[in-house]
């Protein structure tokens, strides 16, 4: 039999693969291959779908959070709040503004900044408040713009996994001083390559990383602000176009699956994502928690069914990443996720028959 894989992109590709080519060769034409036309009706499109005044496309997620940070004006000597359970792309972001990143422990029931423990981490020096939408689910929004409001902090969302997730029925992404998204190929809304994007209610930040994705430049030649070259390829935005309008029937699908796992598994020893009352979560991962973790993931590979491990290590323990503030031990709950998680297969395309698939694997191996 067949495996059932943790991931299948080529089951997305294959029905738009038409498409996807008349985009291609519509770029090709036109000459314009950064920037451009493209680009600017995808940011109309998605900012649209994400009910935000500004969407600024740029060449991935981490160039939209760096953005993000820039034009926001945090910079050296400040400190931003953030998860140290999220890829590490969100803690490098501040780094790559001369920021410290100073974590909070997650909550037990979803993964996602705890708004007290935000508040406990908070100094003179701390600027901003960074939650991770972690594998779709949205942080506790409300609370954590209440702290920011209480401490006069910005806030800016890492919405890299969380494409139409919403908080209280409002899409993630507008409950701050803007958010990134990205679309790497894995994500819910996948490029084929790289490709990312901010959005803002702020005409201010919306210009300034306009100018920052692209060199700094206010005209041609003009360079007002010290910037990058963050500029998003019109190909990928073409690309991004053809799958946008199929986004909210894939992520119907992914919570629908969801819901069906939450089904399948409920009499099983593992523990199941959370939910709560205010979020609508988009299931960028389906991730259990079970003992043995790696031993489970080894055997149900055993049986044909492929897992995934998000994130493994927490970013206060990664080399690159310690500070001395934050020896492990640090955060109980997200190194205790982080030592039993694992990611089941689940993409909009898997069938109900991979899944109970899935189902019966675990079954045996927890038996
Ligand atoms: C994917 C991801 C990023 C980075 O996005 P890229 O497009 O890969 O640069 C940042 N934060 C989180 C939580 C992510 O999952």
């Amino acid at each position: 039999m067949n495996r059932v894989p943790f991931v299948d992109l080529q089951a997305q590709i294959r029905p738009l693969q038409p498409q996807l080519l008349a985009a291609t060769e519509r770029v090709l034409q036109s000459s314009q291959y950064c920037l451009g036309p493209e680009v600017e009706a995808f940011e109309a499109e998605f900012g649209a779908m994400h009910e935000t005044l500004y969407a600024v496309g740029v060449s991935s997620g981490t160039a939209a959070l760096h953005l993000a940070l820039q034009a926001a004006g945090v910079g050296p000597g400040d400190e931003v709040v953030t998860s140290p359970l999220t890829f590490v792309a969100t803690a490098a972001a501040i780094r790559y503004v001369g920021a410290r990143p100073v974590y909070a422990d997650v909550e037990e029931h979803t993964g996602t900044l705890c708004p007290s423990a935000v508040e406990a981490a908070l100094s003179p020096r701390t600027r901003a408040l960074l939650p991770v939408h972690l594998h779709g689910q949205p942080g506790r929004l409300s609370e954590l713009r209440e702290v920011a409001r209480k401490h006069n902090l910005l806030l800016i969302e890492d919405a890299c996994q969380a494409h139409l997730a919403r908080h209280h029925g409002q899409p993630v992404g507008t409950f701050g001083l803007a958010a990134a998204f990205s679309f790497y190929p894995a994500k819910n809304l996948g490029a084929c390559g790289e490709a990312g994007l901010l959005v803002t209610n702020e005409p201010d930040v919306a210009e300034q990383a306009r100018e920052l994705r692209d060199w700094g430049q206010s005209r041609k030649y003009q360079h007002d602000r010290f910037g990058h070259n963050y500029r998003m390829d019109a190909l990928q935005a073409a690309f991004l176009r053809v799958k946008l309008p199929h986004l909210s029937a894939w992520t119907s699908a992914r919570q629908r699956l969801a819901q069906r796992y939450d089904e399948l598994l409920s009499e099983l020893p593992l523990t199941l994502p959370g939910r709560t009352p205010e979020n609508e979560p988009v299931f960028h991962l389906y991730a259990v928690r079970v003992e043995n973790r790696d031993e489970v993931k080894e055997q149900l590979h055993a049986r044909g069914v492929d897992c995934g491990i998000h994130y493994p290590v927490p970013v206060h323990m990664q080399p690159a990443y310690r500070d001395p503030a934050f020896p492990p031990g640090s955060f109980p709950v997200a190194e205790g996720i982080a030592r039993t998680t694992l990611s089941l297969p689940l993409f909009p395309e898997l069938t109900e028959g991979q899944q109970d698939r899935v189902a019966a694997a675990l079954r045996e191996v927890l038996a």
